[in-house]
């Protein structure tokens, strides 16, 4: 009998799922539910070039995959299907317009979703948050019309759109609530350059301030309210982070803990129902087996890979090394590893300079690098951490010697 695989979010990590299982011969039915209207797209540019660039081409750039992908894999794709409830006992889901859903194994990819501020004066006009293509066409739309611009946030995506705007001519002003920017991702070094690179821009960046207020003008957002003053705005974008898309599966008693629970090998609670990308939370061994809930493009990919192996019959465990980029208008951020839990940190290169890398140790073992415009050095970075060696860090700090010829 045919087996059937049904794929709960249409993002990266559900295209790629479909793109795996093609690929090793699953000779299954595959149907891939979407929420949007959209054919599936690459996020990763809302924040960057698709903000200044209206064109049909601009919208082209961003498929994933053309419509005849779906078609030549044989993949059901429906797009502005919901599902809104799951029964892993009868093995069905639920959709939005009352029909059933049966399944052999389920994946949620259902994602996240943009963190909304409930402050008084949220609810004026004017405040966007970004984390669809519908919502980017409306932020792009209304860039050109404003000229003060907040964005509440001092985390990539936030960071990302400011040097955009900033880019297009807008006073853009950043609030961050933390004494630095994306405080919970790189190395202060990182922090320090960026934030000084951004200034020399001439975006505003303000550290420890909390907004408390949207104020408005006939119903408009006019300024935002922090404990020192009022910022004038036009516009204003939260940028405050994610939610897991986990509700469906809470409500269908699937562990969850700030995201869906699943194991090493992106199993849930529940029999034959995988979850991958955005949406899960699992024991990463990169950062001392702490549960963590990862949003990257590397991780949702990997993770729909590895569930596509064990979908055919294959056993493997996840074990990818994490890693990210950010493109903040001339600063290329890229981070391989887990930061979290470092003793101390190495620099090497001259951040006044603009292209350095920061080298994590928890001890004496590496276990992460923040690179600013040195990509060969991500590069580099990710094999040491990939093959576990942790070179001595007087030979890191010495840009005398190659960073290559420590791999050897
Ligand atoms: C603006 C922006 C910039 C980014 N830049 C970078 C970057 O530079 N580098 C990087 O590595 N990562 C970046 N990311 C993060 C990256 O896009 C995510 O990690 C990635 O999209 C996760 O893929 P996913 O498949 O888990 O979820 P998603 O891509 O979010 O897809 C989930 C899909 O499921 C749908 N869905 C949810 N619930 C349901 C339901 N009940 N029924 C049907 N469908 C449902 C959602 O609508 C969505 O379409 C960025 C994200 C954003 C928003």
């Amino acid at each position: 009998m045919t087996r059937h695989v049904v794929i709960v979010g249409a993002g990266h990590g559900g295209v790629s799922l479909c793109a795996a299982l093609r690929a090793l011969d699953f000779a299954g039915a595959i149907t891939l539910l979407s929420d949007e209207a959209d054919l599936p797209y690459h996020r990763p540019p809302l924040s960057k070039a698709f903000l200044t660039n209206d064109t049909p081409e601009a919208e082209n750039k961003l498929l994933l995959e053309s419509q005849s992908f779906y078609d030549e894999k044989c993949v059901d794709l429906r797009l502005n299907t919901r599902v809104s409830a799951l029964d892993t006992k009868a093995r069905t889901l639920q959709l939005a317009d009352g029909s059933l859903a049966p399944y052999d194994e389920l994946v949620l990819a259902t994602g996240a979703r943009a963190r909304t501020l409930t402050l008084p004066g949220s609810a004026l006009e004017g405040i966007l948050v970004l984390r669809t293509l519908e919502q980017a066409r409306t932020l792009r739309q209304r860039l050109t019309g404003s000229s003060s611009i907040v964005i509440v946030g001092g985390g990539f995506i936030g960071l990302e759109i400011a040097a955009t705007a900033r880019k297009l001519g807008k006073q853009v002003t950043v609030l961050e609530t933390a004494s630095r920017i994306m405080e919970r991702s790189v190395s202060p070094e990182v922090s320090a350059y960026v934030t000084r690179k951004h200034r020399e821009q001439g975006i505003i960046l303000e550290l420890d301030s909390t907004v408390s207020a949207f104020l408005g003008d006939n119903g408009k957002v006019a300024a935002v309210r922090t404990a020192t003053r009022e910022w004038p705005a036009d516009l204003v974008i939260v940028g405050a982070g994610s939610l897991p898309n986990s509700e469906l599966a809470q409500a269908a008693g699937i562990a969850c803990s700030n995201g869906i629970l699943v194991d090493a090998q992106m199993r849930t609670s529940a029999p034959n129902v995988f979850a991958i990308g955005d949406c899960v939370t699992f024991e990463n061994r990169y950062a001392d087996n702490a549960r963590l809930r990862l949003e990257s493009i590397q991780n949702a990919n990997d993770q729909a890979r590895l569930v596509a192996r064990l979908i055919i019959g294959e056993d493997a465990s996840y074990e990818a090394l994490p890693w990210f980029w950010s493109d903040q208008g001339e600063v290329k951020l890229q981070m391989v590893g887990l930061s979290i839990g470092r003793t101390h940190c190495v620099t090497r290169g001259e951040p006044e300079l603009g292209r350095f890398s920061v080298f994590h140790y928890r001890d004496s073992t590496l276990i992460a690098v923040d690179s600013v415009n040195q990509p060969l050095e991500h590069i580099l970075g990710r094999k040491l951490l990939a093959a576990g060696m942790s070179p001595d860090q007087a030979l890191i700090a010495d840009t005398g010697i190659a960073l290559k010829s420590l791999l050897d």
